[in-house]
């Protein structure tokens, strides 16, 4: 509740998708009064149509420790929220050529170096995990038995309720269209007439927060990317078994992890349509985009998918799912204030992680702003690394710096410790 000097809290939160419900549900924890303004519905954005996959094997020891770090906050939700958010599945990881091979070997030295579970598998025992899936090109495999996915709606759901007996207030279709700066300190938001007032402002707006870091003319390094993928339906000839471990195939582009007896195949490939999100207007519901089967992508998708899974083609009952993300230009999510503007963090830009970066990353946003540090190594993610920095100022060329790391996502060939983005390795 706003207390009795009108509408005044410790902190707003523009935006309840995962990154926005995380920090406010962190930050009320620890004592602060924190309102959510959603311009939609929660979790209208990316959040609602995520795949939800967490592979926590990332390039750098400290990038997989805060995936599983952020673990630890999920199972403590599953607890206090009573529901199942985290679907221990396992996952694969297949290569089909030497240097997919080399990235495997590289996977599993990486991981066992930090404890990680992970071992190397034959082709046998992959057949006995993924019997659907089609084994005769694999060069080498491992298989990582902690990794799971996450449902993106409980999660949601449970740092909705979680943040609620902790005290935040949740305000839907209140668009915020106004950042209120004083002598270079935020003061609080406008919604229409209204004002809300709050020394500190979390700018978690997804792929629209390049757009509302620009009502202040700060300048965030975001591009926001289209992306799509297919869920089959049941099919008795291919039963797909709920535990079955997701799978990882760079070669072809493609993840996969089971859904409701059928399987969701996704593709990272190297074309993407690039939204300008001003254009798509105040009604925008990203929960009606639709994607038509003869879409360039959605055909590139289908035939990738049919590469790892044969049974799969463009007759096969299955829907598409279609949404925006939000890309940075070096793969990795934009966290905290950029100068000009005290009390404004901003918190996105998280290339298709979000929701499994999203536990820990609230977590970090509450120690950002309550103790100004945090105990984990975030200087990758600080929102200011571009700040001023020739070629990441104008529109078009940030657009142009996330297409490339997003079109190189899944295509690099990575070995070894990598810088090279946040991509599933
Ligand atoms: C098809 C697809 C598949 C994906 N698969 C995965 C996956 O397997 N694993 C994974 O971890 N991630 C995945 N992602 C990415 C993940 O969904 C995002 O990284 C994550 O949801 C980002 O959360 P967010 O809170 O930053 O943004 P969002 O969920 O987009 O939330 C931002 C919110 O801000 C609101 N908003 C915008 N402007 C305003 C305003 N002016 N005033 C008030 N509110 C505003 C929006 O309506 C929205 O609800 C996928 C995304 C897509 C599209």
């Amino acid at each position: 509740m706003a207390d009795a000097q009108g509408d005044t809290w410790d902190v707003v939160v523009i935006g309840a998708g995962v990154a926005g419900l995380s920090s406010a549900m962190q930050l009320a924890r620890r004592g602060l009064r924190v309102v959510v303004l959603e311009r939609e519905r929660i979790g209208n954005g990316s959040t609602g149509r995520a795949a939800g996959l967490l592979g926590q094997l990332r390039g750098t020891p400290e990038a997989t420790r805060l995936l599983m770090d952020g673990l630890a906050i999920v199972r403590e939700l599953e607890q206090r929220a009573g529901t199942e958010i985290f679907v221990q599945t396992g996952s694969v990881r297949v290569a089909a050529s030497p240097e997919r091979a080399r990235e495997v070997v590289d996977l599993v030295a990486m991981g066992r170096a930090i404890d990680f579970e992970i071992e190397h598998i034959d082709n046998h025992e992959l057949g006995n995990l993924l019997p659907y899936m089609k084994t005769e090109d694999v060069v080498d495999a491992c298989h990582c038995p902690t990794d799971g996915h996450l449902q993106p709606a409980e999660l949601a759901a449970a740092y909705v309720s979680v943040g609620r007996e902790a005290g935040v207030e949740f305000r839907q279709h209140v668009p915020v269209d106004e950042i209120v700066v004083e002598h270079d300190r935020v003061r609080g938001v406008k919604c229409g007439q209204s004002t809300v007032s709050a020394p500190v402002v979390i700018n978690a707006s997804g792929p629209w927060s390049y757009r509302v870091a620009g009502y202040v003319d700060a300048c965030l390094p975001t591009a926001a990317i289209g992306h799509h993928y297919l869920t089959t339906r049941p099919d008795d000839a291919h039963p797909v078994d709920r535990m079955s471990p997701a799978i990882r195939d760079r070669h072809n582009r493609i993840y996969a992890r089971p859904e409701s007896g059928g399987l969701i195949v996704g593709m990272y490939g190297t074309s993407a349509e690039v939204f300008d999100m001003s254009r798509l207007g105040s009604e925008f519901d990203m929960s009606a985009m639709k994607a038509r089967r003869d879409d360039i992508n959605v055909a590139t998708l289908i035939h990738a998918a049919q590469q790892r899974f044969s049974w799969i083609n463009e007759r096969t009952p299955m829907t598409i799912t279609t949404g925006i993300m939000t890309f940075t230009p070096d793969g990795k999510p934009l966290c905290g204030e950029i100068p000009g503007v005290a009390g404004l963090f901003h918190c996105s830009g998280f290339c298709g992680h979000g929701i499994v970066q999203s536990p820990l990353i609230g977590s970090i946003m509450a120690d950002l702003i309550i103790d100004e540090q945090t105990e984990y190594d975030i200087s990758v993610l600080e929102a200011d690394r571009f700040f001023e920095m020739d070629g990441y100022v104008e529109r078009a060329e940030i657009e142009s710096r996330c297409f490339e790391m997003h079109a190189g996502y899944y295509g690099r060939v990575e070995t070894g410790v990598s810088d090279a983005g946040d991509s599933d390795r």
